[in-house]
């Protein structure tokens, strides 16, 4: 077996382990003589699965009990949509900071929908930092503030939350959701596809504070109603089963390996293993990010020259480190280097970096 390190932006590396327990009972589930992927999601089996896997969340994020986690169809995408649309009551207006493309989505979608504010907009300087609290105008009233936690793309995060004074926030969390300690309290409610850090594509999750639940808007689709999805506990409708599965087999990985306070400590010493070959190279490699605003999930970088980018991801992909290439948008190099990304891989990328330097710089 020849297993690659796996940089891709999403869907991504999964953890071999997980990969490997999946492959062994992928044809007798538990002794049903069925497949996961055949069973009914109305079954004592599933409804264990889906059961285990909120409260994995609820622990690992810890102090979530009043909280609901769903598990949704639909994308994140789905989400820019169904925020606004359940939280926004008429005459009322939402605030959107926009950091990238995702977070311009998410407001775009809900401009369409209901009254949105940008609150801050860091498009001029191409994305590469996050606002300051200080330049946040938010409007009068506003039901909630919009913030993307990671910026998949451009490579920037949010280092801690703004405060609010009692405005619910709202996160984009998909890309490093469950990569780091963080305080549910500060959220109302978060969403995450989970093709990044929790499993494959097919699910989406959203975290959502109990007490909105009674106030979201009833006259809107049903699919999209939180409330309903709440009630059935996710099960509406039949849900991706099989992603759900995977997901709550990560979380136990998650678990096991010392829970999200562990999970920081790793990717922040990944992250650094590749920012210091960046910083390390005397201007060869130029980081997009701000130092202070840089991403531990998507390392992002350009090379002197378009061409010497071309040759630096078709000579790693030689060195089976693939998928490193930059969103069009943005160019240059992206290492993903979500939660199941192990330490070794961040080493043979930044081996190869200094390799490749020496030879073309
Ligand atoms: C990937 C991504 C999305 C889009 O997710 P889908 O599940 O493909 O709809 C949204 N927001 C962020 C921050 C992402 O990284």
């Amino acid at each position: 077996m020849e297993r690659v390190f796996n940089f891709n932006p999403g869907p991504a590396t999964l953890p071999l382990e997980v990969l490997m327990e999946v492959q062994s009972e992928l044809l007798d589930f538990h002794g049903s003589g069925m497949s996961v992927m055949e069973i009914s999601h109305r079954s004592k089996d599933f409804e264990a699965i889906i059961g285990e896997a909120e409260s994995s969340m609820k622990e690992l994020i810890g102090g979530a009990d009043d909280y609901r986690v769903l598990f949704l169809g639909g994308g994140a995408s789905t989400q820019f949509a169904a925020v606004p649309l359940n939280l926004v009551p008429a005459g009322r207006e939402a605030d959107y900071i926009l950091t990238g493309s995702f977070a311009e989505k998410a407001y775009e979608e809900a401009a369409k929908l209901v009254k949105a504010n940008i609150a801050a907009n860091t498009k001029a300087d191409r994305h590469n930092r996050i606002p300051k609290a200080a330049e946040l105008q938010l409007s009068a009233n506003p039901v909630y503030v919009h913030l993307c936690s990671n910026n998949t793309i451009c490579g920037t995060q949010w280092q801690s939350f703004p405060e609010l004074k009692g405005i619910p926030l709202v996160a984009d969390m998909s890309s490093d959701i469950f990569s780091r300690g963080f305080d549910i309290q500060k959220f109302s409610l978060i969403y995450a596809g989970a093709q990044k850090n929790l499993g494959p594509s097919g699910v989406t999750l959203v975290i959502i504070r109990k007490e909105l639940l009674e106030q979201v808007n009833k006259n809107i689709p049903t699919m999209l109603r939180y409330d309903i999805h709440a009630k059935n506990d996710s099960m509406y409708n039949t849900p991706p089963c099989f992603s759900i599965y995977i997901v709550n087999l990560i979380l136990r990985w998650l678990k096991n390996n010392g829970g999200l306070p562990a999970m920081e400590k790793r990717n922040r010493e990944k992250a650094a293993l590749i920012y210091d070959a960046i910083d390390g190279s005397g201007g060869f490699y130029k980081g997009h990010a701000l130092l202070e605003d840089r991403s531990l999930m998507n390392v992002t970088y350009r090379l002197p020259s378009e061409d010497l980018e071309k040759a630096f991801v078709a000579e790693a992909k030689q060195q089976a480190l693939i998928g490193l290439n930059g969103h069009r948008s943005v160019g240059g190099i992206r290492a993903s280097i979500y939660n199941a990304m192990t330490l070794e891989g961040c080493k043979a990328l930044a081996e190869f970096m200094k390799e490749f330097q020496s030879k073309n710089g």
